[in-house]
C-alpha cells in the first residue's frame, strides 16, 4: 500500500492582505538565489509587502545587492526590500580590517541599510566555529558602531542569553531600537527582552510542536513590538517544516501565533507588518 503524501496548503491560500512583513531573510543563500524573482512574486501573492534582508559579508553585499533589487523591480507587484548589514558571529573568523571598513562604509552610505545586524554571540557549536575571543570584540565593536551612527540593531543570540544581555546592558542599550531575532525563549526570557524596551521577532520554529513555551512567551510580548520572520532558507514553519523556507511561508507563522493569541490572522499580519515597517523606517507615505 502506498502512503499518500500529505497535501500542504500554499501560502497564497490563506488570502492575507498585502500588509505583512518578513523581518529576517537570507535571500542570497545559494538555495534561494536561482529563483529570486519567483520567490519575491510568491511572497507578494501571499501578502508579504516588506522583506528585510541580511547582508553579512561584503563580498555578498557587493555581488547581490543590485541583483535583489533588480529582481523586485522586474515584477509588477513585489514586496518592498530593505537591508541589514553586519558581521554574523559565524563570519568574524574570516573578518579583518578591510571587511570592517567596507561594513562601515556601506552602513554610512547605503540608504537601504536600515540597521546593523545580525550581530551577537553564538555558543551553539563548539568546534570549527568562531572562537569566543573573536566573537566578543567584534560584537562589541559593532554595538559601538550602531550607537555612533544611531542605527537600530538586530541581535543573533544562540545559547548566549545572559552574556548578550550583559554586553548590551554594559553598552547602555536599554531602550535602543533593538530587534531580538529568532526568539526561542520562554516567558521569563521574553520579559527580559521586553523590560529593556526591545522588540522580538518570532520565526517558523515557534510553530513546532515542542515549542509550546515559545508560543506561550509570545503572549508576554507587547503587540506593538512583535515581528514575524522566516530566517529563510532555514526553519520553515509547519506545515512546510523541513522544506526550504522562503518569505511567503511567514503567513503560516502568523496563522499559528494568531490562534495562540486569539486573534484573526489578518489582524496579526497587519500589526506585525506595520511594526516591521516602523522599526526599519520603511513606512509608506
Ligand atoms: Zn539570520
Amino acid at each position: 500500500m502506498s502512503k499518500k503524501k500529505p497535501e500542504r496548503p500554499l501560502p497564497q491560500s490563506l488570502g492575507l492582505p498585502f500588509a505583512g512583513a518578513d523581518s529576517h531573510t537570507h535571500l542570497d543563500h545559494e538555495g534561494l538565489l536561482p529563483d529570486l524573482s519567483g520567490m519575491l512574486q510568491r511572497a507578494a501573492e501571499s501578502g508579504v509587502s516588506l522583506i528585510v534582508h541580511m547582508f553579512l559579508q561584503h563580498s555578498r553585499y557587493a555581488a547581490n545587492r543590485q541583483l535583489i533589487l533588480d529582481a523586485a523591480a522586474s515584477l509588477e507587484n513585489a514586496p518592498d526590500i530593505c537591508f541589514v548589514r553586519g558581521l554574523h558571529p559565524e563570519d568574524v573568523l574570516e573578518a579583518g580590517e578591510e571587511e570592517w571598513e567596507n561594513l562601515v562604509h556601506a552602513v554610512k552610505n547605503d540608504p537601504l541599510i536600515r540597521a546593523i545586524g545580525e550581530i551577537g554571540l553564538d555558543w551553539h557549536y563548539e568546534e570549527g566555529y568562531s572562537p569566543s575571543e573573536l566573537q566578543r570584540p567584534w560584537f562589541r565593536r559593532q554595538l559601538k558602531l550602531a550607537k555612533e551612527l544611531e542605527k537600530p540593531i538586530v541581535i543573533h543570540s544562540r545559547d548566549a542569553w545572559d552574556e548578550v544581555f550583559q554586553m548590551l546592558d554594559e553598552e547602555g542599550l536599554r531602550g535602543w531600537p533593538l530587534l531580538w531575532h529568532c526568539f526561542g525563549g520562554d516567558v521569563e526570557r521574553a520579559s527580559q527582552v521586553v523590560e529593556r524596551g526591545w522588540h522580538v521577532a518570532v520565526g517558523g520554529a515557534s510553530t513546532f510542536k515542542a515549542n509550546g513555551f515559545v508560543r506561550e512567551a509570545v503572549k508576554a510580548i507587547p503587540l506593538d513590538r512583535l515581528h514575524l520572520e522566516t530566517d529563510c532558507p532555514y526553519l520553515a514553519p509547519v506545515p512546510w517544516r523541513g522544506k526550504t523556507c522562503e518569505p511567503s511561508l511567514t503567513v503560516f507563522t502568523a496563522d499559528c501565533l494568531a490562534k495562540e493569541l486569539g486573534m484573526e490572522t489578518a489582524e496579526l499580519w497587519r500589526i506585525t507588518g506595520a511594526n516591521t515597517r516602523r522599526f526599519f523606517g520603511m513606512e509608506k507615505n
